[in-house]
């Protein structure tokens, strides 16, 4: 972190401040005498540093991060990839591709069980379906809720595929414990409590990227699971809003890479809400494994024209079928 000093701050004042920095936070602090203007360079763990409380000081002119503010999640801190272990032989981040694939929402035992079925035999390794739904209007289908979570295990049973489902609140938690993978959807992304209380747990979290989340912002969410305890955070690029209206959101595939670089954590990306449409789905899909995604979430529906969310972007099980063959083979020839 770099602190510069006010032209006006006097020896004791650079002094006390300097003191207590040190003391406060733990970090060695050089200083550089200009002719003008003083500068702090802090050396040390400068993560639990409010930017906000040095800019309020009356000394300081202006400061500026260096490093990182995320510390677990840094790849810098710990280069190895994350790899996740689901159980049973799935593993998320070894450079295998899964592919999360089912229902915006469940909607019905013989709806979800057919779909999982048939997304089985096209590859998919995991199954996704909504049993608590955030609709922008609180008129439309809002999930089948503690039913749909019933509903998921049953399909579960029926294909030993693992389930993905997403969570709203932190008081749910217990509900989701057998469930393998809990999603935070788009909308908590920033729903700080809900993250500090899946950090006390051990599941492995699908965090979603937020709808106008900076990379940093949406690494300080994972941050705060990680910061818990719990490191099985995998990240899910899922489209940002632009001001293009094409799309329902703009995929940001240059994230992929980026967060590659910055974190150890494993990617996976939603082609369908970023794109609102189905027959963008396969080329969206295809673009994120070449950008080295380690997985795919899809949309898949028996019966997309009255599905009762999210049907136009949801792919028929024929379609995911050429889709899934599609992006194994691009897996393929990329290794
Ligand atoms: C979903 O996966 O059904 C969902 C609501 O996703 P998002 O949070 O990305 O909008
Ligand atoms: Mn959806």
């Amino acid at each position: 972190m770099i602190i510069v000093l006010k032209p006006t701050c006097t020896k004791e004042q650079q002094h006390s401040f300097a003191n207590m920095l040190k003391e406060n936070y733990n970090v060695k602090v050089n200083v550089w005498e200009g002719v003008h203007s003083t500068v702090l360079g802090l050396l040390g763990d400068t993560t639990s540093i409010d930017i906000e409380y040095i800019d309020a000081q009356s000394v300081v002119e202006s400061v500026k991060r260096v490093q990182e503010p995320y510390k677990k999640a840094n790849r810098k801190f710990h280069p190895e990839n994350t790899v996740i272990d689901i159980g049973n032989g799935l593993k998320i981040g070894d450079g295998s591709l899964h592919i999360m694939a089912g229902p915006c929402s469940v909607e019905s035992e013989s709806q979800i069980v057919e779909i999982a079925k048939s997304v089985k035999n096209s590859g998919a390794t995991f199954l996704r379906g909504g049993a608590f739904k955030p609709r922008t209007s609180p008129y439309a289908f809002q999930g089948l809720k503690a039913e749909g979570l019933d509903l998921l295990k049953i399909a579960r049973k029926e294909t030993g595929l693992p389930i993905v489902t997403e969570i709203m609140r932190a008081s749910h938690i217990d509900m989701f414990e057998n469930v393998d993978i809990i999603q935070v959807g788009a909308r908590n992304m920033q729903n700080f409590e809900l993250l500090k209380e899946l950090g006390k747990t051990n599941k492995p979290i699908l965090l979603k990227r937020g709808l106008s989340a900076t990379i940093e912002e949406w690494l300080m969410s994972a941050e705060y699971i990680m910061a818990g305890g719990n490191s099985n955070v995998i990240l899910c690029e899922r489209g940002i809003r632009t001001y293009e209206n094409f799309t329902r959101n703009t995929l940001d595939i240059s994230a992929i890479p980026i967060v590659k670089k910055l974190s150890h954590l494993p990617v996976v990306v939603d082609p369908s809400h970023a794109s609102g449409k189905s027959w963008l789905v396969e080329p969206l899909a295809m673009a994120a494994v070449a950008a080295g995604a380690d997985g795919l979430i899809i949309e898949v529906h028996n019966d997309p024209p009255h599905a009762l969310s999210d049907g136009a972007q949801s792919l028929t099980p024929e379609q995911f079928d050429v889709v899934a063959k599609k992006v194994f083979d691009l897996k393929n020839a990329l290794k």
